[in-house]
């Protein structure tokens, strides 16, 4: 049976800026429904889903000299617009039938439960879709981290790492017409052809723990069974 899942319980980081769509700011209604439909097939065949999302929709710390708002300040301004992102895409996953919690790394009692492993474990064992939202809770890092991170603590098999491009390639391929496509990369070939996967604590968080990362394009429907049933889409590290 092709559509057996080769992963059990699986970590999703989705960008912020993907739930723009079309859109220069903010959430695209037709790319949260798309994302949702695309996740709702994976419960479906008893995948455990685990969703770290960005922010960067709405806010970006990182730039001090362009906010004009200290670092730190701005990073967990980040991390609330990570909530905002976690809070539509569980209404898009609950229109469709998907049970969600969102649980948040800085307390926000009246829209998300706190951030409690155990607990995250167990929603997922219930089948639901967890949503995990402000990043890591902590300024300084991004959600790449907080992806790596909950990962690993909650035993995931993979990250599944969406993005616009379809995989990891030996240069940009917006950019340049000759960059090829890997299939398959090893932790320590990202590091010497100075690969950029995720930033490095995220990166190096993946390698240490020996948790593998798929880089795949997360806006092409279907896409993420494919990842799923184990079909040669994106691009592996591990
Ligand atoms: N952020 C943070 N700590 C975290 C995760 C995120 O301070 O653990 C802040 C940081 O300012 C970041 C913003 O939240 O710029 C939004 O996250 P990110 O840029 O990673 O989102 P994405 O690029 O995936 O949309």
């Amino acid at each position: 049976d092709d559509m057996l899942p080769k992963y059990k319980r699986i970590l999703l980081k989705l960008s912020g800026e993907s739930l723009m769509g079309e859109n220069s700011f903010g959430m695209d209604p037709n790319v949260i429904a798309g994302y949702a439909q695309d996740i709702k097939i994976i419960t479906d065949l008893g995948v455990q889903v685990a969703i770290v999302i960005g922010g960067g929709n709405i806010y970006r710390g990182m730039n001090e000299q362009e906010t004009g708002i200290e670092r730190a300040q701005g990073d967990y301004m980040g991390m609330l617009a990570t909530v905002i992102n976690g809070m539509a895409l569980q209404s898009g996953l609950e229109k469709i039938g998907v049970y969600t919690r969102l649980q948040s790394a800085i307390k926000m009692e009246q829209v998300a439960e706190p951030y409690i492993r155990r607990r995250a474990i167990r929603h997922l064992e219930k089948g639901r879709v967890v949503i995990f939202g402000a990043g890591t809770g902590n300024p300084y890092f991004t959600t790449d981290t907080a992806g790596s991170l909950r990962a690993i603590e909650i035993k995931a098999d993979v990250i599944l790492k969406g993005t616009r491009v379809d995989g990891i390639y030996t240069a940009d391929p917006e950019k340049d017409p000759d960059a090829k496509k890997f299939e398959q990369i090893t932790f320590s070939e990202v590091i010497s052809r100075s690969l950029k996967v995720m930033d490095m604590t995220a990166f190096t968080l993946c390698q240490e723990n020996n948790l593998p990362i798929i880089v795949f394009d997360m806006n092409k429907p279907g896409n993420l069974l494919r990842v799923v049933t184990g079909d040669n889409v994106g691009t592996l590290v591990k």
